[in-house]
């Protein structure tokens, strides 16, 4: 259990790729509290597949990785942003290396060179992979390397609830200064206050927010609502990649079938085994995710559907088995044999493209508070994430970050002030747990139906009036019952969808990610912009 009274240098808020590799930037200089809300290895970090990108082979340049990332970023992409990941990414890969994190390789010539996969939207090979468990390798050299510093304290099962900022501590006016956070412990239900000179979020994405997702069920957008709720601005959250590919089965509740797979050659295939992609797109299967998880949709849409087909049996079984170990086991426990059947296919909510919005250093408009990873808005994405750019644009952003924190430390020591304890007030256990269960359901099922992959005004009007309806409910609740870790997170889910389906409706033109059929047209004259929306207005 995280100790009440003591005070951290840097208090770091989540343990998926971006949070340890701030750990790890700052172990040496300060006393660190990484707190996690589950096991320290649930992330989609830890579920990451396919790879990461990086500018490996000679045959490729910075100029191409930049040209494809703005290119899905459909004019949104922080041209400067790109410029700066996509240079500093073969070090932090470099930098994983060294940690003993296992790339694939393969002999070539006389040389062993890393195997270098292909996916949508890249022009040349440039993902980095271990098998089809890309990120667990990742996690693991990281988690192994973060538990060897002395000065790092892991603590699990403990979720952040919101920011200690100077305004809460009822100071106002000024800039805002983040001091800590309360922090439940979901193994004996209390709350402490803990306090810390630099707090990072790193709390991931939010595909719990939609009813089908791909994201673990840790990914309920804590660290945007948190963010916000503490005056921090959000950026483009209109922009939520849904995966073409996710498996359909009635007992696999989110398991994802890599994109490399399309790389490797898989065709998707309509009921009767008819393709269909190249009617949608020149590139066909290998064209960006979105126009994917589009063609898909209309597919299911127009000819009613419940899934559709992807095809890998091409290529031969022992291949498969070797380069998609994962995917073949879960498969098969689900009754399928990849090397000789069609695997069963529909999208799902995967990536939040905006975020709290951040510098080149991940600072956010909340001095001493920092955003790493799915979280921020760092304008590497745009409109639009690239495939395998989220594990790079988490280390990049995670080692930036860190340099800076310990910069600002090392000139600024002001300890953080006495924070006030957590103060239940009046509310006591709650016999009614069902209906957090039902706004869960409510919430999710509204931005399923409501407001995915093409939208609607009429549509996404809807779903404003019954997440507003949703919201008041919650706070309601909030306040008469004791927290619990679901109640928390349905705070989160409800908040996040409010800003998604905000910024989809102040977005009156398609573009990347955000389809709607109201406004079918990308109009560069008057939405070449980010979206950007702060408490004040909302
Ligand atoms: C199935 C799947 C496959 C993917 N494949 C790829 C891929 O091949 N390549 C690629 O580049 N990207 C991929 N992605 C996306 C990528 O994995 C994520 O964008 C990236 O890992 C996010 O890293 P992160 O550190 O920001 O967050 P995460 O890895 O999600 O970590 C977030 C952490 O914050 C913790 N947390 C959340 N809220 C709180 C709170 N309130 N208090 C305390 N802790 C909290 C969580 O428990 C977790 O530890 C994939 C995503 C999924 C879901």
């Amino acid at each position: 259990m995280i100790p009440s009274g003591e005070r951290w240098d840097y208090l770091v808020i989540g343990s998926g790729i971006a949070g340890l590799t701030f750990a790890l930037g700052v172990a040496e200089h300060g006393r660190v509290a990484l707190v996690t809300k589950d096991r320290s290895d649930e992330s989609s970090s830890s579920y990451a597949q396919g790879g990461v990108a990086t500018v490996w082979s000679p045959e490729d340049s910075f100029e191409s990785h930049a040209a494809d990332t703005l290119t899905a970023g459909a004019g949104l992409c922080h041209e400067d942003v790109v410029e700066m990941v996509v240079r500093e990414g073969p070090e932090r890969i470099r930098d994983l290396i060294e940690l003993g994190t296992r790339f694939d390789s393969r002999l070539e010539g006389d040389a062993v060179e890393y195997d270098l996969g292909r996916e949508g939207g890249h022009s040349r090979r440039r993902v980095l992979h271990a098998g089809d468990l890309t990120g667990q390798e990742i996690v693991r050299a990281l988690t192994v390397a973060v538990r060897r510093q002395p000065n790092v304290t892991v603590f699990e099962n403990a979720l952040a609830v919101d920011l200690l900022t100077d305004r809460k501590l009822g100071r106002d006016g000024g800039p805002v200064t983040c001091w800590g956070a309360y922090i439940f412990d979901r193994e004996n239900g209390t709350v402490r206050a803990v306090a810390a000179r630099t707090t990072v979020l790193c709390t991931g994405g939010a595909g719990k927010v939609y009813l089908y997702t791909t994201n673990p069920d840790v990914a309920t957008g804590d660290g945007v609502a948190i963010a916000f709720r503490a005056g921090a601005a959000i950026g483009n959250m209109e922009f939520f990649q849904f995966h073409p590919t996710c498996l359909y089965h009635p007992r696999a509740k989110s398991f994802l079938i890599t994109e490399a797979l399309r790389g490797e050659g898989a065709r998707l295939r309509r009921p009767d085994g008819t393709t269909f992609m190249k009617a949608y797109h020149p590139d066909a299967e290998l064209a960006p995710r979105d126009i994917v998880a589009h063609a898909i949709d209309h597919e299911m849409k127009v000819h009613g559907y419940e899934n559709v087909y992807l095809d890998i049996t091409h290529q031969p079984a022992a291949y498969l088995e070797e380069r998609f170990p994962n995917i073949a086991r879960r498969c098969r426990e689900f009754g399928i044999d990849i090397t000789r059947e069609w695997i069963p296919v529909v999208p799902a909510a995967h990536y939040m493209c905006g975020g709290v919005v951040t510098d080149r250093d991940g600072q956010t408009d909340i001095s001493r508070l920092y955003a790493c990873g799915e979280v921020a808005m760092t304008g590497l994405h745009g409109a639009n994430r690239l495939a395998s750019n989220s594990l790079l644009e988490g280390l990049v952003f995670g080692r930036r970050a860190a340099l800076h924190a310990r910069r600002a430390l090392a000139a600024d020591r002001t300890p953080p002030p006495a924070l006030p304890e957590w103060n239940p007030g009046t509310a006591v256990n709650s016999d009614e747990s069902v209906v957090v269960t039902q706004n869960w359901d409510e919430v999710r099922r509204t931005m399923w139906n409501f407001v995915g992959i093409v939208r609607s005004t009429r549509r996404l009007e809807r779903a404003r009036k019954r997440i507003a309806m949703l919201q008041e409910e919650i706070r309601e609740y909030y306040w008469d019952f004791l927290v619990t870790g679901d109640l928390l997170e349905l705070r989160n889910i409800a908040t996040v969808a409010a800003l998604i389906v905000r910024s989809a409706l102040s977005r009156r033109e398609s573009r990347g990610l955000h389809c709607t059929i109201d406004h079918p047209e990308r109009d560069d004259a008057q939405w070449l912009h980010d979206t950007i929306i702060t408490p004040s207005e909302f």
